[in-house]
Parts: structure tokens; C-alpha cells; sequence
């Protein structure tokens, strides 16, 4: 199996070779068509099995083959407008500051030479540096989920055009009692409904709790163990 199986466009396929990953992981292998065929999905894999690039990859792709579309250019009208309002296309929560920065690493390698913008935020950490980084525009964040809704309630952030979104360790999400943010990021009126936006979910584990989030999150989802 090679990652020129699925058609994921040239810009990816320059980037997967720059970064010297020669063939997809078992969770790459099976995710990145269901991803493509624009399934949700609720993938139960561990750290270290290549789930970042699992997700990235077929979502990038997906806003690539968009074209220069009005979700890409709505951002740099913000800032021309003076709006200074950013409203990601794609949004990934994680656990950690240190798991938002290596998504955020796989994300720029991935988005070289793309109009696409990555941009972290999380919490500990300066805020004015990172509203000053979400000011020059952001199509796909990575957020830890408490500083995103500080970032949502300081009007920094709308999720109004959020067409993907990844919960990246959702169990330890929970673990570390995250779940009302969680919701609170979710459930709000301007994030499109499921079934409009794309959600996937990863975990290592499985239990009661994360199947509860499933349900409520993810439509008609596909559920891959690796
Ligand atoms: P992850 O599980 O996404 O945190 O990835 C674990 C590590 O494997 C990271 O350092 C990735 O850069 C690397 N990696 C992911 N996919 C591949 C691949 N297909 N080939 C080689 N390395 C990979």
C-alpha cells in the first residue's frame, strides 16, 4: 500500500514526500478514505500510530480541492475589513499544549506551499501573541479547549464556517474533565449542526463516556479499531 492510492492532489503528495513518509500506517491506510468519502468517523488508535496524519492529510486535501473558495479568501477580507475576527474552516481540540504543537508541526509540514494557515493556541502560554497569530489568519486551529472558548468569549473566533472538526485523545479530553468546554465549543449555535460539518473522533479507548460523545457529536459515523 502506498499514499497513492487514494487521490489526496499534488500539493499533499509533494508534502508527504518532503516529509519522508513512504507508506500509510495501518490507522493512515484506513482512515484517510473514509475521511475522503466524507464519512464521520470515530477511530479507536493509540499514540504513535500515525492518527495526526491519519486526520490532516484527507482534510487538507479536502480544502485544496475546494479550490480558491470563499472560505480560504474569507479570512484575508477580515483582516482587510479590520473584523480581526477569524473564522477556521477546520478546527482540531487536543488535550495538551505539547499534543496541540506536534498536530500543529504535522499541519505546516503538510500545508507547505498551500494558501492553507495553521495556526495553536492553548493554555499557559501568552494570549495576546496568540490573538496577534490568529490575526494574520487561520483556516485550520488547533486549540486545546479551554483557551479556545476564552479565545470565543474574547470575540477572537468564529466557528460559523467550521466544516471539520477533530476531537484528537478524546478519552483524555475527559480524563482531564475537559467535557463541559468540550460542549460548550460543540453545542453552540454557530458551529454547523452534524451532519453538515465532518466530525472525527480518536481515542485510545472506548468507554461509556466516549460512546455518549460519539452519539451526540458524530452522524451515521463509521467506527475503525487498529
Ligand atoms: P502520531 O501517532 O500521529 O503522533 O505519529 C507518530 C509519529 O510517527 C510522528 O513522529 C509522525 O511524524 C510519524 N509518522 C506518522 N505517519 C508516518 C508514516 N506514514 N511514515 C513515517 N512516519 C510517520
Amino acid at each position: 500500500h502506498s499514499f497513492q492510492d487514494v487521490d489526496l492532489g499534488e500539493i499533499i503528495m509533494g508534502n508527504i514526500c518532503l516529509s519522508r513518509y513512504t507508506r500509510p500506517t495501518p490507522v493512515q491506510k484506513h482512515a484517510i478514505p473514509i475521511v475522503k468519502s466524507k464519512r464521520d468517523l470515530m477511530a479507536c488508535a493509540q499514540t504513535g500510530s500515525g492518527k495526526t496524519a491519519a486526520f490532516l492529510l484527507p482534510i487538507l486535501s479536502q480544502i485544496y480541492s475546494q479550490g480558491p473558495g470563499e472560505a480560504l479568501n474569507a479570512t484575508k477580507d477580515n483582516v482587510k475589513l479590520g473584523c480581526r475576527k477569524q473564522f477556521p474552516i477546520s478546527l482540531v481540540l487536543a488535550p495538551t499544549r505539547e499534543l496541540a504543537l506536534q498536530i500543529y508541526d504535522e499541519a505546516r509540514k503538510f500545508s507547505y506551499r498551500s494558501r492553507v494557515r495553521p495556526c495553536v493556541v492553548y493554555g499557559g502560554a501568552d494570549i495576546g501573541q496568540q490573538i496577534r497569530d490568529l490575526d494574520r489568519g487561520c483556516h485550520l486551529l488547533v486549540a486545546t479547549p479551554g483557551r479556545l472558548v476564552d479565545m470565543m468569549e474574547r470575540g477572537k473566533l468564529g466557528l460559523d464556517y467550521c466544516g471539520y472538526l477533530v476531537l484528537d485523545e478524546a478519552d483524555r479530553m475527559l480524563d482531564m474533565g475537559f467535557e463541559p468546554q468540550i460542549r460548550r465549543i460543540v453545542e453552540q449555535d454557530t458551529m454547523p449542526p452534524k451532519g453538515i460539518r465532518q466530525t472525527m473522533m480518536f481515542s485510545a479507548t472506548f468507554p461509556k463516556e466516549i460512546q455518549i460523545l460519539a452519539r451526540d457529536f458524530l452522524e451515521d459515523y463509521i467506527f475503525l479499531a487498529v
